[in-house]
């Protein structure tokens, strides 16, 4: 695995922010980079702070390269493992054959009620990623980057559905994070 030491000059600051905090340039990098900046776009949110992000992954690509995702989303969007506002779950209903889904959630603020995308991969990203050769990974992610939206993922307003499962797993979360303070000062 090279690192990311050989930047392109046509790379968009967007993605060499992003290789720079992953360490090298990779697909599922990129994918994850894309659906974060499209979410910020369309929720009309700066981030950080003010999101909540759920990628749903099948127990199988719950590692690398597939978990790269979760640094593009973490680049992209400002939800962090440090904020505690990014996770990985698990569900099988929720996946899509097989493939992650994403929900980006921005929290209530200032009475604007919260609001929530849902991604699934496209039909065709199952076969632009199996193009994908080890030794071009960069050049195979630059062109991931420059990629028409519609070949990499559908978004989609989330349902009143996906909302509950998203408020699931944060009352889990927050269970178990009070569960865990409780027996540390026991
Ligand atoms: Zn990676």
């Amino acid at each position: 695995m090279e690192f990311y030491r050989h930047q392109h000059p046509g790379d968009p600051d967007w993605l060499v922010r992003a290789a720079l905090f992953h360490g090298h340039l990779g697909p599922w990098l990129v994918l994850g980079a894309r659906i974060g900046a499209d979410a910020l776009a369309r929720l009309d949110t700066p981030g950080q702070w003010k999101i909540e992000v759920v990628c749903w992954m099948p127990k199988s690509k719950q590692r690398t390269p597939f978990s790269c995702l979760l640094d593009g989303l973490q680049a992209s969007t400002g939800a962090t493992m440090g904020k505690r506002n990014l996770r990985f779950a698990y569900a099988p209903d929720v996946l899509d054959q097989g493939w992650p889904v994403v929900y980006v959630v921005r929290r209530e603020d200032n009475g604007r009620p919260p609001e929530g995308v849902v991604y699934y991969p496209a039909r065709e990203l199952h076969a632009l990623f199996a193009e994908v050769k080890p030794d071009r990974m960069e050049e195979a992610s630059r062109s991931l980057a420059c990629e028409e939206e519609a070949r990499l993922f559908i978004a989609n307003p989330m349902s009143p559905e996906a909302f509950s499962r998203y408020e699931q797993i944060l009352a889990c979360e927050r269970a178990a994070i009070a569960e865990a303070a409780e027996s540390d000062s026991a």
